[in-house]
């Protein structure tokens, strides 16, 4: 038994293969596009059962087989991974759905799924021998970036989205990075300054998917998921779209476990984005291959998911979809309001983009684009607590006051 069965790089586009070990390169040196990790399915399927990993301690690190990390004590953790599968009681009844599940990865390391990601990405880079990274966030990834590279002992600049909130600023420098608020018109300005950096600067850098290891985490969705269902795929799986990381690695995971014969079907993946942008939902509802820039991310609460653009074309996020015979759905802000506060009564304390995995459920089901009886997993990606303004904003009744009497209390508690 191997501790990884990650064997090579392979380009999306002109499907050359690259070694993966000691290899800083992040994205193809012949034609310039993505990497993705290839892994050798076959020996592992001769090597390992699938009710191994349930003995292991719980992280996203009892997945080791299926990480890209060739050394364990290169291992930057902070005990991300395994979180809680909860079952719906408020939303589910409301929508009519019986088998919905919340994912909740507000309760990671620092407050989202980034966690996953940079743990993984961070242990890689130190393999590397890398001291000096450099990523772009919306804000839950900057804060994230800037804890685990802190754990690793490297430097974190993060380039911070300039309509981030001041909180998820403070939280990048309280944890140790260097935060600089960036300015763009598009995504692909980002991407070209970020590939320039790399070639002249050097410098090792961990946007998602240009970065080939950040979403080879988010695998472990699929891992932990089927196998709290007892090793069955949900009906769909529905994801918050920014870049698409998260979507696009989960559906990764999925194959996988389709390929190693440890399920016996793929789940439908649904991308659920805001109006005031949506590129990847409008790309796909009208059926195209490329994602176009659309709308004003200034127009939305939903901060991690505004992006007006995407990383690529969008390319690999479309094809899951297409592939997966998925769907998109956009949601207005009003739509994600109400979902915060449906996540509320479920326990759990949800961002705007979070929230709106469940505000695209409730028009799936009103348009019968899912059936009631279906397994349905909303993941819900990052914590309220990071948007205090989005949560004071919305739920601000003026609170009942009374003194320390017991009549008060008593006439108080008998008028509600
Ligand atoms: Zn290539």
């Amino acid at each position: 038994m191997k501790w990884t069965y990650a064997s090579s790089y392979q380009c999306d586009g002109c499907k050359r293969m690259f070694p993966l070990r000691n290899n800083k390169i992040t994205t193809c040196t012949h034609c310039g596009e993505l990497l993705e990790v290839r892994y050798d399915l076959n020996t592992m399927k001769q090597d390992i059962d699938k009710n191994t990993f349930k003995q292991r301690k719980k992280s996203i690190w009892r997945w080791h087989e299926f990480l890209p990390l060739h050394d364990e004590k290169n291992i930057i953790s902070l005990g991300e991974g395994d979180t809680p599968l909860v079952p719906s009681i408020y939303i589910g009844k409301k929508l009519g759905l019986k088998n919905l599940y919340l994912k909740n990865d507000t309760l990671m390391p620092t407050g989202s799924f980034k966690d996953r990601g940079f743990s993984l990405a961070l242990s890689f880079a130190r393999e590397l021998g890398v001291t000096q990274g450099l990523t772009y966030s919306s804000g839950n990834a900057g804060v994230s970036f800037a804890a685990y590279s802190q754990r690793g002992e490297m430097n974190a600049a993060v380039l911070i989205e300039y309509l981030a909130n001041p909180l998820k600023k403070a939280l990048i420098q309280l944890c140790g990075g260097q935060s600089i608020v960036l300015h763009y018109e598009s995504m692909e300005d980002i991407t070209m300054m970020l590939e320039e950096a790399s070639r002249k600067l050097n410098l090792y850098q961990f946007v998602n998917f240009i970065n080939p290891i950040r979403h080879e985490a988010m695998k472990t969705y699929a891992y932990e998921i089927t196998e709290a269902l007892d090793w069955k795929s949900p009906d769909y799986m529905v994801h918050p779209v920014g870049t698409g990381g998260g979507l696009y690695g989960t559906w990764k995971g999925f194959l996988e476990l389709n390929e190693l014969g440890w399920i016996d079907k793929l789940p439908k993946m649904a991308a659920v984005q805001p109006e005031a942008t949506g590129p990847h939902v409008k790309a796909f509802n009208k059926g195209q291959h490329v994602v176009e820039k659309t709308g004003d991310p200034s127009k939305t609460m939903a901060q991690s998911i505004s992006a007006d653009s995407a990383i690529k074309d969008g390319r690999r996020v479309l094809n899951a979809l297409y592939d997966s015979e998925g769907l998109a759905e956009a949601v207005k802000e009003a739509e994600i309001v109400e979902a915060m506060n449906d996540l509320g009564k479920e326990g759990i304390i949800a961002d705007p983009a979070s929230a709106a995995t469940v505000a695209s459920l409730k028009k799936l089901t009103n348009k019968s684009l899912i059936p009631s009886d279906s397994t349905i997993v909303c993941v819900i990606t990052g914590s309220g607590l990071k948007q205090p303004k989005a949560i004071e904003s919305h739920f601000n009744e003026e609170t009942k006051n009374i003194n320390a009497d017991f009549k008060e209390l008593t006439k108080i508690l008998t008028d509600i």
